[in-house]
């Protein structure tokens, strides 16, 4: 019997689309697509989220990476917490599942100084009986200590828990430690998903 619901954050309760956020500041694709791939897929954001560097440091070390992008790195630095706009149709899920008992956590990589400020601005973040977010306990997933770290935080029985991720390679960590996931897309409907694995809902 399920108890448990797990939520990532980034593109589960919050959306976070680089792509389609960067069109605000340039119609180029392509130079989109490469800006996303120095920025935001370098070791540099991966240290943002496991906590061991700091946003300004960070964007420090951009800038010092890629001169030709100062601008850009210092507008995108300046504006990218305005991605993370809730998803409110999941907001509304995560509300009715704790209308309907259930136990609510996060299991979430973030970044501390985003997390600080948007755990503030949102309501539904006081819904939950717990979290675990990455850069507080400077693991991030899909690291196999980050998953064991919320089971045995709040003492939960994996084969109770779903949890709910946009990346696949994240829920196959949490499927290996008896958990149920579902993965969630733009297209998945996810009070169908849930029902599927009996949940009230
Ligand atoms: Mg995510």
């Amino acid at each position: 019997m399920i108890r448990n619901i797990i939520f990532d954050l980034g593109n589960v309760l919050l959306n976070f689309k680089p792509e389609k956020f960067l069109l605000r500041y340039t119609k180029d694709e392509n130079y989109i697509q490469n800006f996303i791939f120095k920025v935001i897929r370098n070791k540099i954001w991966f240290n943002l989220d496991r906590g061991t560097i700091s946003l300004e440091d960070a964007k420090e070390e951009f800038l010092k990476k890629y001169p030709e992008d100062m601008s850009f790195i210092i507008t995108f630095f300046d504006h990218w917490m305005e991605m993370l706009t809730p998803i409110e149709e999941n907001v509304k899920i995560l509300h009715d599942l704790k209308s309907n008992g259930y136990n609510t956590y996060i299991l979430s990589n973030f970044i501390e100084e985003a997390f600080e400020i948007i755990q503030k601005k949102h309501q539904f973040f006081s819904l939950f009986e717990g979290r675990i977010i990455s850069c507080q306990e400077k693991v991030i997933k899909p690291e196999i200590e980050i998953y064991q770290k919320l089971i045995n935080k709040y003492n939960l029985v994996p084969e109770q828990c779903v949890f709910i991720d946009d990346i696949r390679s994240f829920l196959s960590r949490a499927r290996k430690l008896n958990m149920k996931t579902i993965w969630f897309s733009p297209d998945t409907d996810l009070r169908t998903e849930l029902r599927n694995l009996d949940v009230n809902i």
